[in-house]
This record gives C-alpha cells, structure tokens and sequence, in this order.
C-alpha cells in the first residue's frame, strides 16, 4: 500500500501524463476530468473541484504571484485552497432569472464548463463573449439585447456564480497600489502540477543515473530516504 506522499506523486505524475505538451483546452480539460468536474458543472463549480484537487495534491498553504498594475512590481501571497474551495460552488438555488430584453424578455442560464470549451476557438475575446452570451440565453435573442442590458445579464451572471472568477484584494508592498489580483484557477493549477511533475523525473534521473535503480524503484522510495540517496549522489 503506497504511502499518501507516493500515492501523490504518482497522482501528480498520471495527471503530468496526460496533460503535458497539449494546448490549453486539452489541459484544462484533463485537470477538471482529474478533479471530477462533469462538463455541465458551472464555472464556479468547477473552480471549486480544481482547488479541492489542488489541496489534496499539495495542502491548503497555496502560493501565488501577481504583478502590481501600477508599478509592475511582482507580488507574492498565500492563499487557503481549502477555505477559498468551500466557498466557490453556487448555491443550489442560485437560478438566474428571466430578463427584460426589447418587448420581451429572455431565460438565462448558468455558463458551464462546457461551454468554456466551445469559447476556446473564438478569434478575440469579445466573439468570445458574444458566443457565450449567445449559448447562455439559448441564441441571440431578437432585438439583440442593449448595454444596459448586457450589464444587466453580466451582474446576474456574477450573483449565481460568484466562484466563476477568483481575485484577491492585495496591496502593493512597493507603491502601496490596491487592486484585485484575478487568479485563473486552472493553469495556476497546471504550473504546480507540471513544476512537481519536472522536480519528481529530476530526482529519478539522478538516481537511475547514480544507481542504475529503474524509475518504478527510485519512486517507490521513501521521501526521507529518496531525499537521503541525494543527497549523498551530490544531487541536491
Ligand atoms: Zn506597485
């Protein structure tokens, strides 16, 4: 029975596996496939089951940089992958609701996961947005809707999921600037993934190097001991 820092590892690895190389899309894809978020999930949704796999795979304690928009200054901060997790998903009862539109009025649902797959082939970011609100409102309504509107659907978007985007209210340690650093869950996830995954085949390379053990006996070693046979290779 693996421990639960091999059984990470190798986790870490199978994910690296499949996701290494591919495009963005395919990417997030096999990271939100790796942390059971179904297509239809919403965003908010599907940021939660992201940060729930993050945290098992490398604790709550969670890293992250932003630069300054003011002075450009690059800035680091901790974030609770746990705590930040529990409070993405939408509520249950969070529905939309419908929207006054011309004469009309039009139904509005949710974005989900699915749909962020079929914006990835939009040319620019507001084709992007006129596809989505056009797969959120089940086609472009007639008359297309006005900028009050539009801000209308967005704020309502926002209300029921709120966990669709994550920022962070930081100051500047250099220039004292405040902002909102918005964070994008799912390549934050994959540099993790893929800097773990670099740092795992580093250690077995030097190892096999140094012992001729395979790669299957240098990840079968206890941390300590990997740590140890390293340490004596004159490795790290
Ligand atoms: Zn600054």
């Amino acid at each position: 029975m693996p421990s639960a820092a091999m059984q990470r590892e190798q986790d870490i690895l199978a994910l690296w596996d499949q996701a290494a190389g591919r495009p963005r899309r395919l990417r997030d894809d096999a990271l939100f496939a790796a942390a059971g978020a179904t297509p239809t999930a919403s965003i908010g949704a599907g940021n939660a089951a992201l940060l729930a796999l993050r945290t098992r795979l490398f604790g709550a304690a969670w890293r992250l940089r932003a630069a300054c928009p003011a002075c450009r200054t690059d800035c680091e901060f901790t974030a609770d992958s746990a705590a930040l997790a529990a409070g993405l998903a939408p509520a249950a009862s969070a529905a939309p609701p419908r929207i006054a539109n011309g004469s009309g009025e039009v139904a509005l649902r949710l974005p989900t996961l699915s749909d962020l797959e079929h914006l990835a082939a939009a040319p620019d970011s507001a084709t992007a947005t006129e596809w989505l609100l056009a797969r959120c409102l089940g086609g472009m309504p007639s008359p297309a809707p006005d900028p009050e509107t539009l801000a209308r659907i967005e704020a309502e978007l926002e209300r029921c999921d709120p966990g669709a985007v994550v920022a962070f209210a930081l100051d500047c340690p250099d220039c004292g600037h405040g902002w909102q650093a918005v964070i994008d869950i799912a390549p934050a996830l994959w540099a993790e993934v893929q800097a773990a995954a670099e740092r795992s085949l580093l250690e077995v390379d030097a190892l096999a190097r140094e012992y001729g053990w395979s790669e299957a006996e240098v990840l079968a070693l206890p941390q300590a001991r990997r740590a140890a046979y390293l340490q004596l290779s004159g490795a790290s």
